[in-house]
C-alpha cells in the first residue's frame, strides 16, 4: 500500500461534528510507510473522547491487516505562542464557571477530573476557588505538596489526579481575604510554579462570579473552554448569563451549560422531585444558542462523597454517577470539535 492508497481509504471515514471527511478537512497531520508499518499521525484534540476514539476505532478496522500506528499531534491552543504559554505542557485548559456560589461547580470540578482520570487521560486540578477553596477535602487529601529539586512544587495526586489549591497552602477554614492585586499574583504563580508535566486536561474550578480571579485567569492562561454549572432556579441562570458575557469578552468559547441539581429519585417511593424546577437551564442553552451538556441528578452520595473525599463519579451507588459520566464525555466531545474545527478553519485558509 502506498500514502495515496491510504489517504483514500481515510478520506471514506467522516468527521462526526464538522459535516466532512477527515482527510478533506485536513486532520490527517502525516501518513510515513516503512517496510510495511503504516504510521499515520492526525490532528485531534480531545483524548479520550467516545468521537475521537470512534474515528481512531475507524481507522484501525481500514488496516485490520497490516501493522500501523496511530500518533496524535493537534496543538489546541490559539493565540498563543509556546514561548508565551504558561502552560506548555497541558493540552487543554477547561474552566469551570457558575454564575454564583453554591450550585456545585467544585462538586463538578472534582468529579470531571476524577472521570478524566478514570478514563485514562493525564489530568490536573487547579482549584483557583480563593473564597473556598474546598477541592482538598473533596478529592480526600490535604497533604502538603513537595517542592522539586528546581524550587517547583510538585502537586499532590489522588485517583490519578494531580491538584493544587490555596487550600493545601492556607488551610481550607482559614478565612483569608484576598484583594484583587493579591488574587492576581497568587493565581499567577501558583500556575506557573507548579510542576504539571504532561498533561491532557487541566480542569480550572473559578471562584464564583465574575470578579478579578476569572479576569486574571483569561488574561493569563490559554483557556481551551468553559463550562458554566447552573441549577434550575432562573435567579441562578441570570448570574450565568453573566459569566458567559466575560467568557464572550475574553474570546474564550464556551463548551456548554451543565445543571446540577436536576430533580431528586426518592430512595423511598422511587419518583423523581424536581426540587428546584425542570427544563429550565436546557431552555436557556437553547436561547443563548449554548450547548446543553447534561442533568446532574440531586443525590445524597454526592453530598457525602464530596465530605469525604470520594467523588460520586466513583460510586456505582450514587445516580449521579451516570449524570456526570455523560456530562464529562459531552463536554470533552465539544472540545475535540472545538479544536478539530480550528485546525481545519486554519487548514482551509
Ligand atoms: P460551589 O462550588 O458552586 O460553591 P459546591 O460544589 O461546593 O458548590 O457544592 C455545594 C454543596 O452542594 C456541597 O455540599 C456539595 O456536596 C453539594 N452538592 C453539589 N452537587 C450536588 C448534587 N448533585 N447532589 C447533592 N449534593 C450536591
Amino acid at each position: 500500500m502506498d500514502e495515496q492508497e491510504v489517504r483514500k481509504l481515510l478520506s471514506s471515514i467522516p468527521d462526526p461534528r464538522l459535516g466532512n471527511d477527515i482527510v478533506s478537512l485536513g486532520l490527517v497531520n502525516s501518513i510515513s510507510i516503512e517496510e510495511s508499518k503504516i504510521k499515520i499521525s492526525l490532528f485531534l484534540g480531545a483524548p479520550y473522547s467516545s468521537e475521537e476514539q470512534s474515528i481512531a476505532q475507524q481507522i484501525r478496522a481500514l488496516f485490520s491487516d497490516s501493522e500501523f500506528h496511530i500518533d496524535i499531534s493537534a496543538r489546541a491552543k490559539k493565540n498563543v505562542s509556546p514561548e508565551d504559554d504558561l502552560l506548555p505542557t497541558v493540552k487543554n485548559v477547561i474552566a469551570v464557571a457558575s454564575g454564583k456560589g453554591g450550585v456545585g461547580k467544585s462538586t463538578v470540578s472534582v468529579n470531571l477530573a476524577t472521570e478524566l482520570s478514570r478514563l485514562g487521560a493525564r489530568v490536573g486540578l487547579f482549584d483557583a476557588d480563593v473564597y473556598g477553596p474546598n477541592a482538598p477535602r473533596m478529592i480526600g487529601h490535604s497533604g502538603q505538596p513537595l517542592e522539586t529539586k528546581d524550587g517547583k512544587i510538585q502537586p499532590p495526586e489522588q485517583f490519578g489526579v494531580k491538584f493544587i489549591s490555596l487550600g493545601l497552602l492556607v488551610g481550607e477554614n482559614d478565612p483569608v481575604i484576598w484583594r484583587g492585586p493579591m488574587v492576581h499574583k497568587i493565581i499567577s504563580q501558583l500556575l506557573s510554579d507548579v510542576n504539571w508535566g504532561s498533561l491532557d486536561y487541566l480542569i480550572i474550578d473559578l471562584p464564583p462570579g465574575t470578579g478579578d480571579a476569572q479576569l486574571t485567569l483569561l488574561q493569563i492562561v490559554s483557556v481551551t473552554g468553559a463550562v458554566i454549572v447552573t441549577t434550575p432556579q432562573s435567579v441562578v441562570l441570570d448570574d450565568a448569563e453573566k459569566s458567559l458575557k466575560m467568557f464572550d469578552r475574553h474570546g474564550t468559547p464556551t463548551l456548554g451549560l451543565i445543571e446540577n441539581m436536576s430533580g431528586f429519585t426518592c430512595p423511598s417511593c422511587g419518583s423523581t422531585h424536581d426540587l428546584f424546577g425542570k427544563g429550565t437551564s436546557e431552555d436557556f442553552a437553547n436561547k443563548l444558542e449554548l450547548p446543553f451538556l447534561g442533568r446532574i441528578s440531586i443525590d445524597p452520595l454526592v453530598r457525602k462523597g464530596s465530605d469525604e473525599g470520594f467523588p460520586a463519579v466513583l460510586n456505582p451507588d450514587s445516580t449521579a454517577q451516570g449524570d456526570f459520566q455523560i456530562v464529562c464525555q459531552n463536554t470533552i466531545n465539544n472540545v475535540g470539535a472545538l479544536i478539530r474545527k480550528l485546525h481545519s478553519d486554519n487548514y482551509a485558509d
